[in-house]
């Protein structure tokens, strides 16, 4: 694998380094790359297993032209987080569910992926090799791509003999679940998704099919798309890279990962901890008639969390909903923020520990 490590010339560094911190403005973060100082990057033939995987620095990659993944698409990618805790932890969220996830996707498109254990080990490698990357508590986190893609060379479409698992990272800042709401437009001439099809897994394939519909309805002046089922048009399914969920009275619905829609970490850690503060959620059908009854309305999903959709727009038809200190979407945004940052108790065990030190300190907290 050629490597050419690329000088940054991103206008959110500063030339102040030191050995805890890389020299990012914290306060300025989004969610745009800047490149880090390592990936992790590990092969596997077709028919055997991969094996350990290496940390190498940040830099571009060099396959075949002839490869599946620039050919016929064959690759999946994964996105999660680490947080810096309070404590000085630093903390990936439920990086096993990526893990599965991918397994299932490469399941689907014919790869040998990664075990579970070689997955999670390769992520908190990654992340200590990038730990100065790690955002201060509470500025941001980590942003953590896998990607598993096939590097052999395939002439006629078949799935390549060779495929290579690389992570590589970007800090990234907050989304604020107080700061306005998504405006969305339901979609009436694509459809994301397929009975059939790879909906349902987090394959590269999937994306820029979406771009056009998303392009359109930027040019509008909307924040995003809401994708209609491709089989009736009637139900929703989900935005371009985020679940959706509705909610009435005591009830949040959101509709079932069934084949279609790509089974979201956050969608399952939110229906979660709805539950746990006493609210009925529900995976099923949801209309676009009871979508526009209903009186709030949130996406979820690893880059913002959760984010509350202030208005849904259908043909001509604008429905507004609840947004702010009152929207359920305020209160889960908060209690899931306050797990990942630290700043309570992770009961559920869904932060993973790996190396930190408290901040200040050399003190070493916590060892996995
Ligand atoms: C990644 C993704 C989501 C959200 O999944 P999380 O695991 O919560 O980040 C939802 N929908 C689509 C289409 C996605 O690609």
């Amino acid at each position: 694998m050629a490597l050419s490590v690329q000088p940054s010339s991103s206008p959110l560094l500063t030339s102040e380094a030191d050995e805890k911190y890389a020299n990012v403005k914290w306060e300025e973060l989004g969610f745009a790359l800047i490149p880090t100082d390592y990936m992790y990057v590990a092969k596997c033939k077709q028919g055997e297993s991969f094996s350990t995987g290496e940390i190498i620095p940040y830099g571009d990659i060099s396959i075949s032209p002839c490869s599946g993944i620039l050919n016929y698409g064959q690759g999946l990618f994964e996105g999660l987080k680490a947080y810096r805790a309070k404590n000085g932890c630093i903390t990936p969220f439920r990086p096993n569910q990526n893990a599965l996830r991918m397994q299932t996707g490469a399941d689907r498109l014919c790869m040998t992926s990664p075990s579970e254990e070689q997955f999670v080990e390769a992520v908190k490698q990654t992340v200590l090799a990038n730990k100065k990357w790690v955002p201060p508590s509470g500025k941001g986190a980590l942003y953590i791509r896998p990607l598993l893609i096939g590097t052999g060379a395939v002439l006629g479409v078949a799935s390549a003999p060779e495929y290579t698992f690389l992570i590589y990272v970007s800090p990234v800042g907050n989304y604020h679940a107080a700061s306005s709401g998504l405006n969305l437009k339901v979609d009436h001439t694509y459809r994301r998704a397929h009975t059939g099809g790879t909906g349902s897994v987090k394959s590269c394939s999937n994306y820029s099919p979406v771009v056009k519909s998303l392009l359109e309805a930027k040019s509008s002046g909307f924040s995003d798309i809401l994708f209609l089922d491709a089989a009736t048009g009637r139900n929703i399914e989900e935005i371009s890279t985020c679940n959706i969920f509705i909610v009435k009275g005591n009830i949040v619905s959101t509709p079932p990962t069934s084949g279609t829609i790509l089974p979201g970490i956050t969608r399952k850690s939110i229906s979660e901890l709805g539950r746990d503060i006493g609210y009925q959620v529900q995976e099923r059908d949801v209309s676009v008639d009871e979508l526009l009854e209903a009186e709030e309305v949130f996406c979820t999903g690893t880059a913002m969390v959760v984010k509350a959709v202030e208005t849904v727009t259908f043909h001509n038809k604008k429905k507004k909903y609840r947004t702010g200190k009152e929207a359920l979407s305020t209160k889960l945004h908060l209690m899931l923020t306050n797990i990942q940052m630290g700043i309570v108790e992770d009961k559920k065990g869904w932060m993973v520990e790996i190396d930190g030190y408290v901040p200040g300190t050399k003190k070493e907290i916590s060892k996995t």
